[in-house]
């Protein structure tokens, strides 16, 4: 053909992680066919969704095929029922944000992709180890990126002393409770950085997409508990992580309406790009999203969670028992450990599953400063987490 494609593409590192995982498990399981292989790599949820929210998508299913209930499409920014119910979650949380201000979408890494469309040339500040989206999307579009060091010495939480751009309007992104490390940045942290956006004239992009894992009273569950924040930040969340939606597939973005770039109001841009780029989210996953958060579908959340958390807290029991260095764990599905001695991730990747079995994530697939690193999520069963802290006793 003779068109120009993009580009930029070429820039982006190809994501052999996951296939290389798999690439390699399944090599070790055909050589070793009695194994018992305990998957502990993948950040996707196991258990199933809470009957409440399933009987809601069911009824809001069959409402779909009587000719009273029948819906076309969706509202694009989302029903009102359900940016009703996120902004009373967010009251409960002690802030205020407005259902105008609510996006819903088919999930957070939408979101996190799209928002560089309403964006121009700007200078990028990304934390280095993350979730990867927020590299690849700006690389996509050609922008020039920045890297704050997550490391030991700042627990993975990467400061503004660390800094190495220039101190000029930028876009930044932060995860917290962060994507692999598990770590999250207490009030003081976050203010830190709302304090330098606010400074300088950047937009922060808030991924809070494992909120419902915070039990600390000192982490902010959103950034608009933070000062300022209502003018130099967008928050995406999901529902995937809080209720188990990786497979319905719905999520938020929250832009205020004081957000201005000179006199140009974000909120406005964005509902542009949505109302020309998408076309909402299907009725029966909306009504499943409100039932996830009316009290009695938040407490069905929250025992998942729990019981996700408590394989987090057997993983950290053997760090801590070990003398480990690692973060996350705590207010996180993720925990984040460094390699012993002498081993790069990939080399422990292949230790833990030669020697007992054992499948978890090589740092460096999240950036270069994972490279000494290792992610285990505590998303399995939890007799499968009981066993492998069992067979990593024995080796660590
Ligand atoms: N943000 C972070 C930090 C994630 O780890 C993930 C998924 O693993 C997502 C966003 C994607 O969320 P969703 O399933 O809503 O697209």
């Amino acid at each position: 053909m003779n068109i120009r494609t993009n580009e930029n593409f070429a820039n982006i590192k190809p994501t052999y992680l996951f296939s290389e995982i798999g690439a390699r498990v399944r090599a070790y399981e055909e050589a070793n066919p009695e194994a018992k292989v305990i998957r502990m790599g993948i950040g996707d949820v196991t258990l199933p969704l809470p009957a409440i929210v399933v009987d809601a998508m069911v009824k809001a299913t069959q409402e779909m095929g009587v000719k009273e209930t029948f819906r076309g499409y969706p509202p694009e920014y989302g029903y009102g029922f359900l940016r009703d119910a996120i902004s009373i979650h967010y009251a409960n949380l002690g802030v205020s944000v407005d259902p105008e201000s609510v996006f819903v979408s088919d999930g957070a890494k939408s979101d996190l992709g799209n928002i560089v469309d309403i964006l121009g040339t700007n200078q990028v500040i990304i934390p280095d180890p993350v979730y990867p989206v927020y590299v690849d999307s700006n690389i996509m579009s050609g922008n020039h990126i920045i890297y704050v060091k997550g490391t030991k010495e700042n627990g993975f939480l990467p400061l503004l002393s660390e800094l190495k751009g220039e101190n000029i309007g930028s876009v930044i992104y932060l995860c917290s409770p962060n994507n692999p490390t598990g770590a999250a940045y207490d009030k003081t942290g976050l203010k830190a950085w709302v304090d330098y956006a606010l400074e300088t004239g950047s937009l922060i992009i808030y991924d809070s997409a494992y909120e419902a894992f915070i039990s600390d009273e000192n982490i902010p569950h959103t950034i608009y508990e933070i000062p300022g924040s209502y003018e130099c930040a967008i928050e995406i969340c999901s529902f995937s992580k809080f209720a188990g939606f990786t497979g319905v597939r719905c999520g938020w973005t929250v832009i205020p309406d004081t957000l201005r770039a000179g006199s140009v109001n974000i909120a406005a841009l964005w509902r542009r790009r949505q109302a020309t780029k998408f076309n909402g989210v299907s009725y029966p996953v909306q009504r499943a999203a409100e039932a996830a958060l009316s009290d009695e579908g938040i407490k069905a959340c929250r025992v998942n969670i729990d019981y996700y958390k408590n394989n987090a807290a057997l993983l950290s029991e053997l760090l801590d028992e070990k003398g480990i260095f690692y973060t996350g764990g705590k207010n996180s599905p993720y925990v984040w450990m460094e390699c012993p001695e002498g081993f790069g991730s990939w080399e422990f990747f292949d230790k833990l599953l030669n020697e007992v079995q054992i499948v978890g994530t090589p740092g460096e697939g999240f950036g270069k400063g994972g490279d000494r690193y290792f992610r285990i999520t505590a998303f399995g069963s939890y007799e499968n987490t009981k066993e492998a802290v069992e067979r990593l006793k024995g080796i660590l």
